[in-house]
């Protein structure tokens, strides 16, 4: 489903460089990424999604080599396949729960919002336990809760590929379990692939695989 090869990526300013010369994910599998904050994680989500191009190496996502894509292609290939949960949530303030989480569908050609959607959208919601705040602002929500909106946002349009930026973070326990399990059934009923990074150690077990940074530094340096 994700296939890395000889990528070769630094940003236009400091210092860091990721290299990773062959990294893949079979498709249904999910992955767990950890490692130091800093070692490049979040870029590495950044670059499968397409939203950080880069010019060495290929990524390829199911069929689709995502370096080869024109800039608009590869912002409808991420909107229709990739399903992402921001570290940072990204949520819109001024709109609700609700808004928020259709909101993918208004601003994108490449997404139709209609009455099934919006069935889905609501069913979603309900089980990650926002029923009752779909109507509610954004800044009127705890930390949980805006994590739970971003991602019912993010699976909304059925992803095929699902990278999670430490969706657990900042949660009580029985929380992280609940989350995870729900991300979990969404990768098993539509045979998505997770990608997911977290420090949540403690939930490691439940992924297929987990993959540590620290691999890539030394390898990095060598
Ligand atoms: P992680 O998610 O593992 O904490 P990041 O991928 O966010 O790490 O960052 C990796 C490194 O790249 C850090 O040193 C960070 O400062 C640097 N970095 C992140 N974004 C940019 C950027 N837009 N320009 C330059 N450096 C960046
Ligand atoms: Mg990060």
């Amino acid at each position: 489903m994700l296939a890395i090869k000889d990528l070769k990526f630094h940003y236009p300013t400091g210092n860091f460089s990721l290299s990773l010369s062959d990294f893949s994910v079979a498709k249904g599998e999910k992955v767990a990424v950890i490692g130091p904050s800093g070692s490049g994680k979040t870029t590495l989500l950044n670059l499968v999604s397409g939203i950080t191009p880069f010019v060495q190496g290929e990524i390829k996502v199911g069929e689709y080599a995502i370096n080869e894509l024109a800039d608009a292609q590869r912002r409808d290939f991420r909107i229709c396949n990739i399903g992402f949960v921001f570290q940072e949530f990204e949520l819109i303030d001024y709109l609700n729960v609700h808004d928020n989480i259709l909101h993918p569908y208004r601003i994108n050609a490449a997404l139709t919002l209609d009455q099934n959607v919006r069935a889905r959208a609501a069913a979603l919601a309900k089980s990650m336990g926002l029923g009752d705040k779909l109507k509610r602002a954004i800044s009127k929500l705890s930390h949980g809760e805006k994590q739970r909106t971003a991602i019912c946002r993010a699976l909304l349009p059925i992803p095929r590929l699902i990278l999670a930026d430490e969706a657990t973070g900042n949660l009580d326990p029985e929380n992280k379990t609940r989350i995870l399990d729900l991300l979990f059934e969404a990768v098993a009923e539509h045979k998505a692939t997770l990608l997911a990074v977290t420090h949540d150690h403690e939930l490691l077990n439940k992924f297929d695989r987990v993959i540590d940074f620290r691999d890539f530094q030394v390898e990095e340096a060598a």
